[in-house]
């Protein structure tokens, strides 16, 4: 399918941005809606100009209309850093459930294709290593992260139960770490934490002892395979990430050698509940979509440091949107 007419939920988030971008390039009309709760006007501002593109305000939780045809909807509306879930749990919970029944809702009322963008979390802390969508994963539902985790494994509840008593033509895609330009540089995440720090000069602070594991995809890889699939007629569960596996430590000294910084590696308290390892087996994205890959880590992170470079004014000034 060749989708004329998307809504993006979630579209000027730090993901929705860069869909909503590619979208556009490839000359689909594009309703980018969202509420600014972790995301901003900012990350899209450079398509407002183009008629193609409209921004809409709009709380996922509340009454949802879009007005016209859709042919597909993108549903990315979500906090997804645990900084970010965590200060936000209630509005994370009801983004996960009200937010996908409103999102669902829409789609089938215009006949669209739907796509929950979910995530490695209903993973929770695996106990298989590494993970397929086969496995059911291993979350402490009343731990710190669950807000974050159960809600997307009710989304993905969800969005089954209206293919299957409903009908709707739906997707699930389970996204690995991405990361690239346009992440905030405070939202606690690794990559942007680490690169704000290596570029400040400042320590770089590694959880633990650094030896916990994670897979990091660049966001072109990403967008690429999520729209793959939205074209596609799979409804997945889909893992989409980059297999390459490194440990939280290797990832921090190789920004530091990247940026040419001479941070000191500083050692700080593990969160509760954090995940020891994280992999993809993405052996079911590469058979049903051919997708796979194609930026190593080192080309995704001097990609995103220099954008990092341009956007933050220079050590001491480091802001975030
Ligand atoms: P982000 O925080 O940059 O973007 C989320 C966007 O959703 C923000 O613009 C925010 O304002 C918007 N939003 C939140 N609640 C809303 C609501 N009630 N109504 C309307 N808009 C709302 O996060 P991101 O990294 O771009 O993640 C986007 C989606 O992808 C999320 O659903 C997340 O769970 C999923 N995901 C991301 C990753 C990743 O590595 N970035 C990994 C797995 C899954």
């Amino acid at each position: 399918m060749n989708a004329q007419r998307v809504v993006v939920t979630g579209g000027a988030g730090f993901l929705g941005s860069h869909l909503c971008e590619r979208l556009v390039g490839e000359g689909a009309e594009v309703v980018c809606m969202d509420n600014f709760l972790t995301g901003s006007p900012h990350n899209v501002e450079h398509l407002l100009g183009r008629p193609s593109f409209r921004l809409v305000e709009c709380d996922l939780t509340g009454f949802v209309h879009v007005v016209g045809d859709v042919d597909l909807v993108l549903h990315f509306a979500s906090a997804a850093s645990p900084v970010d879930y965590m200060r936000l749990p209630i509005e994370t919970l009801k983004v996960g459930s009200l937010g996908t029944l409103h999102a669902l809702g829409l789609a089938r009322e215009k006949g669209a294709r739907f796509l929950l963008a979910s995530t490695s979390e209903v993973y929770g802390d695996p106990l298989e290593h590494p993970q397929r969508e086969t496995y059911w994963g291993n979350v402490n539902p009343v731990g710190p992260r669950s807000v974050y985790d159960e809600a997307k494994r009710f989304a993905e509840s969800l969005t089954t139960a209206y293919r299957n008593s409903r009908g709707a033509d739906t997707a699930i895609v389970r996204i690995f770490n991405t990361y690239g330009p346009r992440m905030r540089p405070h939202d606690g995440r690794a990559i942007p934490t680490f690169i704000r720090q290596a570029l400040g000069g400042e320590p770089i602070t590694v959880a633990g002892d650094g030896t916990q594991t994670r897979s990091v995809c660049y966001v072109d890889d990403t967008v690429e395979g999520i729209l793959t699939l939205a074209r596609s007629g799979f409804e997945g569960p889909v893992n989409i990430g980059n297999p390459a596996e490194m440990t939280v430590l290797a990832l921090a000294e190789t920004i530091r050698d990247l940026v040419g910084s001479r941070s000191p590696i500083r050692f700080v308290e593990r969160p509760v509940d954090d995940p020891e390892v994280r992999r993809p087996d993405t052996s079911l994205a590469a058979a049903r979509l051919g997708w796979r890959p194609r930026v190593d880590v080192v080309e995704g992170l001097r990609r995103t440091i220099s954008w990092f470079a341009r956007e933050l004014r220079g050590p001491g000034e480091l802001v975030d949107r």
